[in-house]
């Protein structure tokens, strides 16, 4: 059983690096902000709660969040494993799933750290384009689609996320600086953290990881 998060900043390559990963190895990607996104487009309850929030580059409460991933994790495509992506991102969020996977008799593989300068970041959001119907992301430079502004698979046009926007990237990156980064010291004292440089290609990066997790 793996069970890994994948911890860092918005543009750290997160969402790239889960796919792979899930890919490889057969385990489920846990996307906080998919999951989230989806509420918004389907205009449920939580997603009424978590859209404005999310807009504006802020967190969204940690009850919201604390109970979708622990329902999440419990489902059985989750025995042999899962990839969290995008959470924990606070302290509060952090102890819940310790508290969760102790209860259901799970433990943490270990805690991926992609690091990444933050000019760097800034200028994979500015060129970062997603798919709004299936979620797949590119980037205008680094990861074009064949046709400019197409998805690749399902033809649908392309779009720069709200929250990719210069002013919301920096939000981000504040409350990442704020309440996510004191993760790390949270997780290296528990033997769980792992650094690995998100600079460079896709493929290095994963290299990185895999080394990291030991595989
Ligand atoms: P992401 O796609 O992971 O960058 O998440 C997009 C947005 O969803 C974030 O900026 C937050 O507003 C919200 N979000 C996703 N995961 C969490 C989480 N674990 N805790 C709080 N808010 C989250």
């Amino acid at each position: 059983m793996i069970n890994v998060i994948l911890l860092g900043p918005a543009n750290a390559g997160k969402g790239t690096q889960a796919k792979r990963l899930t890919h490889e190895l057969g385990i489920p990607q846990i996307s906080t902000g998919d999951i989230l996104r989806q509420a918004v487009k389907d205009e449920t309850t939580l997603g009424k709660q978590a859209g404005p929030l999310m807009a504006a580059g802020q967190l969204v409460p940690d009850p919201l969040v604390i109970a979708i991933v622990k329902a999440r994790i419990l489902q059985p495509d989750c025995q042999k494993g899962f990839i969290l992506d995008g959470f924990p991102r606070t302290i509060p969020q952090a102890e819940a799933l310790e508290r969760s996977l102790a209860e259901s008799g799970m433990a943490l593989t270990g805690v991926i750290s992609l690091e990444v300068p933050e000019a760097l970041l800034l200028e994979r959001a500015a060129g970062r384009r997603s798919c709004p119907k299936d979620g797949s992301v590119y980037h205008v430079s680094q990861n074009p689609p064949k046709q400019p502004g197409i998805c690749d698979l399902c033809g649908t046009p392309l779009i720069q996320r709200e929250d990719d926007q210069e002013e919301r990237v920096q939000a981000r990156m504040l409350e990442y600086r704020e309440k996510t980064e004191p993760l790390k010291a949270w997780y290296a004292e528990r033997g769980l953290l792992r650094e690995v440089e998100g600079v460079g290609a896709p493929d290095e990066v994963y290299g990185r990881i895999k080394q990291a997790l030991g595989a």
